[in-house]
C-alpha cells in the first residue's frame, strides 16, 4: 500500500468477496470471519435481503438533503423508538459522530433550561468513544490523544475497577458543572468488559439524584450484539441519550443518537445537522437490518448461540489454563483474554483461517455475525483449540 496513509498497521491480506460468515481472499483462501468489520456486518457478508434493499432503493433515490422529509428515516426512527426509551432519533454516519452528537444533545439541554455552565461530561478513563478530536479527549487515553493537543476541555474521568466492580470516587467526581455521565454499556476496545447491572443501576441512581444525564454508548454492544437489542436492556436501566452505529447498517455507514423527550427539547431547528446522515439509501439498509435483528426469535437465537459458544470457550480455558486467562463478554461480543501478548495468537488463528481482532488487556475479540451457524462456531472452537495446543 503506497498511497494509503500509514495510520493503520494493516495485515498483508485483502479480500475478493464475502458470503455469510466467510471471506474469500485475493490469493484464493477461505477465512472464517469473526471480525465482521468490528461488529459491523451484523448479518454477515452479502445477505440477500440487504442486497435487495440496497438494489431496490438505489434505483429510486440515493440522497436528498435533510432540508426535506425523508420517510425511510422516519420509519427507522419510529422502529428504534418503539424498541426502547427513546422519543426521538437523530441520524449520523458513524459512531464517533453519534457520540459527539450525544454530547451536544446533553449540553444543549442544560443550555435550554438556563444552565449553560452545566456542560462537563464524566467518562471512564481509557474508554472508547471514537477518534474525532472531542471523542479522543472524552476517552482520556494518553495513547489516543498524544500529539493531538490542545486538550479539548469539558471532560472529566473516573476509574472503573473490575475486581469487585465499582467506580472510584464517583460522587466526588460529579461537580456542579457536570452535565452527564457517558459510558459504554460494555467496554469494547477496552477489552470486552461489561459494566455489571448493579453498577449501571448505581449510575442511574446517582444521575437521578444529581439531576444529570446518563449517556450509554451502544455503538459496539447495541443492535443485538449482546443478545438483547440494546445491552442496557438486561439491567433494566434507562438512559437519557444513546449513541448507536456499527451494527445498525450491517456494513453501510450509519450512526444515530437516540434521546428522550426531555433532553430533545434543546435540539431546535439549526442546532445540529449532517449532510449525509439518514439519507434514503442508508435508511433502506437500516430498516432491513432492524426488521431482522429486532425480532424476538432472532435475538433468542443469538442468546442460544452465545451460551453454546461461551460454555465451550470456557472448556478450552480449563483445558489450557496456562494460555487462556479469562473468557469475557455477552451475546456474540466475546473476548478471549490470554496471558501473553495476543498479536501472536491472532496471527496463529489467522494462519488457521480464523479472523479475529485485538482489544486492550491482551484480549482477542471474537465477533461472529449474529446469524452465525452452530457448525461455524464449532469450526472456530476447533481452530482455537488447535492454536492453544501449540501456543507458547
Ligand atoms: C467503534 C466505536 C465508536 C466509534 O465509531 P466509528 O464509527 O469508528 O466512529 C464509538 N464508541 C464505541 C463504543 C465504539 O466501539
Amino acid at each position: 500500500m503506497r498511497y494509503l496513509a500509514k495510520n493503520y498497521n494493516r495485515k498483508k491480506i485483502s479480500f475478493k468477496y464475502g458470503k455469510g460468515s466467510y471471506l474469500y481472499s485475493t490469493n484464493n483462501k477461505k477465512y472464517l470471519d469473526f471480525v465482521q468489520g468490528i461488529a459491523v456486518n451484523s448479518l454477515g457478508h452479502a445477505h440477500p435481503k440487504l442486497i435487495r434493499a440496497i438494489e431496490n432503493q438505489s434505483k429510486k433515490l440515493w440522497h436528498v438533503s435533510n432540508a426535506f422529509q425523508i420517510p425511510e428515516g422516519e420509519k427507522l426512527a419510529k422502529k428504534l423508538c418503539q424498541k426502547t426509551f427513546a422519543d426521538y432519533v437523530m441520524f449520523q454516519n458513524s459512531g464517533a459522530e453519534a457520540t459527539e452528537a450525544a454530547i451536544k444533545v446533553a449540553r444543549r439541554y442544560f443550555y435550554s433550561i438556563g444552565k449553560p455552565n452545566k456542560n462537563r461530561v464524566l467518562c471512564i478513563k481509557n474508554s472508547f468513544h471514537g477518534r474525532t478530536i472531542a471523542a479522543i479527549f472524552a476517552s482520556g487515553s494518553n495513547k489516543m490523544t498524544e500529539g493531538f493537543g490542545p486538550k479539548v476541555p469539558g471532560f472529566d474521568h473516573i476509574e472503573f475497577r473490575d475486581k469487585k466492580p465499582r467506580f472510584l470516587n464517583l460522587r466526588k467526581k460529579i461537580k456542579k458543572d457536570t452535565a452527564a455521565i457517558m459510558v459504554e454499556t460494555i467496554m469494547g476496545e477496552g477489552g470486552i468488559k461489561p459494566i455489571p447491572d448493579k453498577c449501571l443501576k448505581y449510575l442511574r441512581k446517582i444521575c437521578n439524584q444529581k439531576k444529570i444525564l446518563l449517556i450509554l454508548d451502544e455503538v459496539q454492544c447495541g443492535i443485538g450484539r449482546s443478545g438483547d437489542f440494546f445491552a442496557f436492556e438486561q439491567s433494566k436501566v434507562l438512559a437519557d441519550i444513546v449513541p448507536i452505529a456499527k451494527g445498525i447498517g450491517g456494513g453501510f455507514p450509519i450512526g444515530a443518537v437516540l434521546m428522550n423527550k426531555k433532553v430533545a427539547s434543546g435540539m431546535t431547528p439549526g442546532t445540529h445537522g449532517s449532510t449525509f446522515g439518514g439519507n434514503p439509501l442508508a435508511m433502506a439498509v437500516g430498516n432491513t437490518v432492524m426488521d431482522i435483528v429486532s425480532s424476538k426469535k432472532f435475538l433468542n437465537n443469538v442468546k442460544k448461540l452465545s451460551k453454546y459458544f461461551l460454555s465451550n470457550l470456557n472448556l478450552l480455558k480449563e483445558k489450557y489454563p496456562k494460555v487462556i486467562k479469562e473468557i469475557r463478554g455477552r451475546g456474540l461480543l466475546i473476548g478471549i483474554q490470554i496471558y501473553k501478548d495476543q498479536s501472536k495468537f491472532i496471527k496463529k488463528l489467522m494462519d488457521n483461517k480464523l479472523l479475529t481482532i485485538r482489544a486492550a488487556e491482551n484480549v482477542v475479540r471474537v465477533l461472529p455475525p449474529l446469524n452465525v451457524k452452530k457448525k461455524e462456531l464449532d469450526q472456530a472452537l476447533k481452530i482455537i483449540d488447535k492454536v492453544c495446543t501449540n501456543f507458547k
